[in-house]
């Protein structure tokens, strides 16, 4: 059975615009000095602003809708974009969404907490839990199932959207038929494409493309760039989620220990927490290009993907792909590099 139908045989409802295009960035390739860079816009998704957890959304919400529930249940990071979105798709496929919270980053001020993805979840009508702890996976997913159950009790049919490892990894899915997406993308440009740069998190899209690229015999090098935890933990990450995404579709993995490049040179000092090489590429793609990228994610991914394009050769070229996560960048808007007021 080809990779295509397996995909097709699972439960999906269709959330994400797609396909998203590929652009090429011509100012910046050219003040960059290396090889050609382009852009796959995932932060065009579509629903309610974007980003790469629309693709992720449409297999647990395929999922939710066939197990008849009337609410979903998501726990994330105060600026999650993860948890936005999944406000937004239970908005528009009709159900009632309870998201938690977690403090992840410490003391980050009130735009953080009240801008933003914040902003957008009450927006969208989701009903707000919080945990005060950030790195307890499994404290928070204890609290999200204590909170399942009293709406259970109360006649509600609820639905856990499961994020921590050991769950069928379904949102890799979204980027394991995203792949064949880019392939075909890739094979129409006039460079072609040497490397992948992606944010790395939960790992299910690195995973999901690495997977998909590998199944279709495309040995593109895929760099996935940390940005919740360092290098080693992800490669384990990584490989664990590839052997989940395996065992799901029922097929050999196709993704060998070689396969895996994971750089943690732009993460420091932690998980949404800015530093000056993010910074660096929110202004130049801002400045060079009118292309927003986020805090949290895309701006430390773009900056290990420049450093990496500095390196290049003229015809060796780039493709980002960027994740979304745009509306985080109200919630860390002191923190931003600004133009002076004239
Ligand atoms: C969640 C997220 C990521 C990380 O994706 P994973 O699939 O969890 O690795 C990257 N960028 C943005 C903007 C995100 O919201």
């Amino acid at each position: 059975m080809s990779i295509s139908a397996k995909l097709d045989a699972l439960p999906r409802t269709p959330l994400a615009h797609a396909p998203t295009p590929i652009e090429r960035l011509n100012n910046l390739s050219a003040v960059l000095g290396g090889g050609p860079l382009y852009v796959k816009r995932d932060d065009c998704t579509g629903l309610a602003m974007g980003g790469n957890k629309a693709r992720q959304l449409e297999y647990y919400f395929g999922e939710a809708l066939e197990k008849k529930v009337d609410t979903v249940l998501i726990t994330g990071a105060v600026q999650s974009n993860f948890v936005r979105m999944a406000a937004a798709a239970a908005a528009k496929l009709g159900l009632d969404c309870h998201i938690q919270l977690e403090e992840r980053v410490g003391d980050a001020g009130a735009d953080y907490r009240q801008s933003g993805n914040v902003l957008l979840d009450r927006i969208l009508g989701a009903t707000i839990h919080t945990y005060p702890e950030g790195e307890d996976e499994a404290g928070a997913d204890a609290n999200l199932k204590t909170i399942a159950d009293e709406l259970d009790s109360a006649g509600k049919r609820p639905y856990i959207i499961p994020l921590a490892p050991g769950h069928p990894p379904l949102g890799a899915l979204g980027y394991v038929r995203a792949a064949a997406e880019i392939l075909s993308q890739v094979e129409d440009l006039d460079d072609g494409i040497d490397d992948i740069f992606v944010a790395s998190g939960s790992g299910s899209t690195h995973a999901g493309l690495l997977f998909g690229f590998r199944s279709l015999d495309w040995p593109i090098r895929v760099t996935g760039v940390c940005v919740r935890r360092n290098r080693d933990l992800q490669l384990e990450r990584i490989a664990n989620r590839c052997q989940e995404i395996a065992r799901l579709l029922d097929m050999d993995n196709p993704v060998t220990s070689d396969d895996i490049r994971v750089t943690d040179e732009t993460y420091s000092p932690g998980y949404g927490k800015l530093n000056d090489q993010a910074l660096e590429a929110i202004d130049l793609c801002a400045r060079r290009e009118g292309l927003l990228l986020d805090p949290v994610y895309t701006g430390k991914a773009m900056a290990a993907c420049l450093s990496h394009v500095r390196g290049t050769g003229k015809n060796q070229s780039t493709l980002f792909v960027h994740t979304g996560g745009t509306p985080g960048l109200f919630g860390y808007a002191k923190q931003l590099p600004l133009s002076e007021q004239a």
